[in-house]
């Protein structure tokens, strides 16, 4: 199950990241450029909490990562490889299903699937919260659920990396005002085009839902088919499996989990 960290349990998980990064940076920065040993240590700075004696104080004139991009795990932005070596990466890939990624059809293959990377894995580098941040408060009084129905998304299972998608049905009774109902769909995009779980998913898109909105309560389902079960291990086509977050007054109140649920099934084929 997905659970929001507390900043003691973050900073020691990141605390304990920096160690191993300083471990593996030692023995790997003979190969990096000046830029990348820079910006190594601009991550490693970041990461590290403020009073760590007995350490050298690597770039203390660089600013840590912004709040707003801290949902973005500091270890991502740290020690990113090359575009050169994710294609050599993919070049390794291609040879081990057993192709030869120099003849002719594949030559391009893995510049192509590092720029296909870009897009499909975009969410590491979008700020969920930020995309809520503007809300409509004319509305006129209205305080009646917002219920945004049949997003589609696509992601990857990180289990397998092999897509799962599906569609994400969303819930809300605003206090605040309301967003643009297209926000909500790149909010789900934001945590969908990231190595996910479906449980992890619908977690972190009700998180930020009820933090930045603060709802009376809120309600995200997510139905999506895995490919890692059509494709492999049991081989089961066209299993959809179902995820639900129920939050403030869908949590407390049954009925109105009932009135969500009947209006994601009404009107459906
Ligand atoms: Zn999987």
């Amino acid at each position: 199950m997905y659970a929001k960290p507390d900043s003691t349990t973050l900073k020691a998980r990141v605390a304990k990241a920096g160690d191993a990064m300083d471990a593996a940076l030692k023995s790997l920065s003979y190969g990096m450029s000046d830029d990348e040993r820079r910006m190594s240590a601009v991550g490693l700075q970041g990461m590290r909490g403020a009073n760590d004696p007995g350490r050298p104080d690597l770039t203390p004139d660089i600013a840590p990562l912004p709040e707003s991009a801290q949902r973005v795990p500091n270890e991502v932005a740290l020690g990113r490889p090359s575009r050169q070596e994710a294609e050599a990466a993919v070049r390794t890939l291609l040879r081990w299903a057993g192709d030869d990624p120099t003849r002719e059809g594949l030559i391009e293959t893995p510049a192509r699937v590092v720029k296909a990377y870009e897009q499909i894995f975009g969410g590491y580098r979008a700020d969920a919260d930020a995309l809520l941040e503007r809300v409509f408060e004319e509305v006129e009084g209205y305080s009646d659920a917002v219920l945004v129905r049949d997003i589609p998304f696509y992601s990857h299972c990180e289990h397998h990396m092999v897509p799962f998608m599906g569609l994400a049905h969303i819930a809300y009774y605003p206090t605040k005002g309301v967003v643009g109902l297209s926000k909500l769909a790149r909010v789900v995009d934001a945590f969908a085009r990231r190595l996910q779980t479906q449980e992890t998913m619908t977690a972190q898109i009700a998180d930020t839902i009820e933090s930045i909105l603060q709802p009376r309560g809120c309600a995200v389902m997510i139905e999506a088919e895995h490919l890692c079960m059509a494709m492999r291990g049991v081989q089961k086509a066209g299993v959809s499996t179902i995820t639900t977050q129920f939050r403030g007054v869908y949590k407390n109140d049954a009925s109105e989990q009932v009135r969500f649920l009947t209006f994601v099934r009404n009107q459906k084929g």
